[in-house]
């Protein structure tokens, strides 16, 4: 067994818990609905909706959608299904930062009040040039000292939409000089005349994310509120809003290391700038790091929570390594996909003394003596079979075990066969083998007991079914596509992360739920994708059997 990967966050909790400091745990998971959820956000997901699991706590989804321009109801309810999908539930507990939009001004008119806020009539750029730098403290606003009722007036009109963008913000007043830059008079709102998702036209001025995340936090009485590392410095600020706004709870800011995934991109701007692009099929392209992709190309929700568990929480970032993601995909794929057969590069086995018209159906197990399922189903074997173009070699070196001329080789659940001839066509591609069988080999042994050491897969060229096979690879050819600021992540792209190829399944598939997923044998982990129909059936490969990336 794997042994449970430290969680401090764990630790921190049970001693919270035993200190009487927090009596029920409540963490949130909240997504800013501005694109689709990737892998990364499955970590927080696990590890928030996991705590209030562990804890008998609460997990809140809420969508952190407080700003207008890039938030969209399709984010929103693609959110919800993945999180769904991923098997955890918010209960009642889903909220949305905008319903908040008037408790939070409510809160900067206090803090106006308290002296604690003032209206900056200052450019953007004016404000960062005054901001200073890590080694010289800022410079105060020409503004700083505005009176209350005149911070007051103008706030009242900033809401009421008489400026336009950027003519005004909202800053706290805190300390210029403050060794934390996000301390130097941060910006609580701003002018944005926008369209909200959810508020339509209500608001023209919107909080900023520090300001309105810790005021979210405190109103839902969240307990732990976990992010990544990257919001180390703005702990104080969190706590500096939860301090001096009137809320009666008093969340804390932990944070983890974010999950990095090698060879692929993770920030949801690159994700947005690869569908805009149409360098893959959508956000639910199987070749994405999303969730949705994840989904459709097959991965099992399970396989990506045991992954989220297998990384651990920590505290300091790294790259994980793409393999241990494929690890835990097959992992749980093994004990639970039936093996079927499918031939993904075909060419013609023709059975010279089989009878013509005869069609056997065989018994083949579904299931391998290590995995504890039950069951199987009927293979027709005729004269006229497909094997995989690979599984034949004309010059084949000492310890080939496969078909070449003269050799015998093991069709799986069938007979032995013996290559006689190979025909190749004009272009001098392999047409077609001639083969004989013996037929006391029937069920993989001969009285004789001679050693056939080869088992070969195959399918029954007039019972199989046609079928796509959409062969996923990595999307890039780096681990780190985005880890040079000077070169184009897009110019790393894998030109055959996606290899389309036509072949043949066993027709036992055709019977089959539409979401099974097989292990084709000697090729991988295999489901239909979401276009398959009866009629043109197309199968993703979810992974392959084991590690093959050797570029
Ligand atoms: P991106 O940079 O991809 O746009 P984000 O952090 O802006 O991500 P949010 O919608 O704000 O996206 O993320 C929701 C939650 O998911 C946040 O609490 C954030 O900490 C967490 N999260 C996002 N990316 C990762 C990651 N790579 N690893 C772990 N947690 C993540
Ligand atoms: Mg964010
Ligand atoms: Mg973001």
């Amino acid at each position: 067994d794997t042994p449970t990967p430290s969680n401090f966050i764990h630790d921190i909790i049970d001693a919270d818990l035993e200190a009487g400091r927090v009596v029920n745990v409540v963490t949130r998971f909240p997504p800013e609905p501005n694109g689709y959820l990737h892998i990364g956000h499955a970590k927080s997901i696990v590890l928030n909706f996991g705590i209030a699991q562990k804890y008998g706590g609460q997990c809140h989804l809420r969508f952190d959608d407080t700003n207008p321009l890039t938030e969209d109801e399709e984010y929103v309810a693609s959110i919800q299904n993945d999180v769904r999908w991923l098997g955890y539930d918010w209960g009642e507990h889903l909220y949305f930062a905008s319903n908040y939009f008037e408790k939070m001004y409510a809160c900067a008119l206090h803090l106006v009040k308290e002296g604690k806020a003032y209206v900056d009539s200052q450019s953007q750029e004016e404000i960062r040039q005054m901001r200073g730098t890590l080694t010289e403290p800022g410079k105060p606003s020409p503004y700083r000292e505005r009176s209350v009722e005149e911070n007051l007036e103008l706030l009242e009109k900033m809401r009421a939409g008489e400026f336009g963008d950027g003519e005004h913000v909202l800053r706290a007043k805190i300390d210029m000089s403050n060794p934390n830059m996000l301390m130097r008079d941060p910006l609580i709102y701003r002018i944005r005349h926008a369209t909200h998702h959810n508020t339509g036209d209500d608001w023209c001025i919107y909080p900023m994310y520090d300001f309105a995340h810790a005021l979210e936090d405190a109103f839902e009485g969240v307990t732990h509120s976990i992010c990544t590392l990257e919001f180390e410095n703005n702990r104080e600020l969190y706590d500096w809003v939860i301090a001096n706004c009137p809320v009666k709870s008093e969340p804390h800011q932990y944070e983890f290391a974010r999950l990095n995934l090698g060879y692929t991109v993770m920030s949801k701007r690159k994700l947005l700038q690869l569908v805009r692009d149409e360098v893959v099929q959508g956000w639910d392209d199987p070749r994405m790091p999303t969730i949705a992709g994840m989904r459709r190309r097959g991965v099992p929700p399970e396989a990506l929570r045991a992954f989220c568990q297998l990384i651990g929480v920590a505290k300091a970032n790294s790259t994980v390594d793409i393999q241990l993601l494929e690890y835990a995909i097959r992992d749980e794929l093994n004990m639970k996909a039936p093996r079927v057969m499918a031939v993904i590069d075909p060419v013609k086995v023709v059975i010279t003394n089989y009878p013509e018209d005869q069609v056997e159906w065989l018994d083949a197990d579904y299931f391998p003596h290590d995995v504890p399922l039950e069951g199987t189903r009927k293979v027709p074997f005729s004269r006229e079979l497909y094997i995989e173009r690979d599984d034949y070699l004309e010059d084949a070196p000492k310890k080939w075990y496969r078909l070449a001329p003269g050799a015998e080789v093991r069709l799986r659940y069938g007979y032995y066969i013996t290559c006689d001839e190979a025909i190749y066509g004009e272009d001098g591609e392999l047409k077609e083998l001639r083969c004989t069988y013996d037929p006391e080999s029937r069920g993989g042994s001969t009285p004789d007991g001679r050693k056939v050491r080869g088992t070969i897969h195959w399918v029954s060229a007039a019972e199989a079914k046609p079928a796509t096979f959409n062969l996923y690879d990595r999307l890039f050819t780096v681990e780190r596509p985005d880890g040079d600021s000077e070169i184009d992540f897009q110019e790393y792209l894998n030109p055959e992360s996606l290899v389309v190829a036509q072949g043949f399944v066993e027709p036992s598939v055709a019977d089959d739920a539409d979401d099974v997923r097989y292990q084709f044998e000697r090729q991988g982990y295999f489901w239909r994708d979401s276009s398959s129909s009866n009629e043109a059936l197309v199968f993703n490969r979810v992974v392959g059997l084991r590690d093959s990336w050797s570029k």
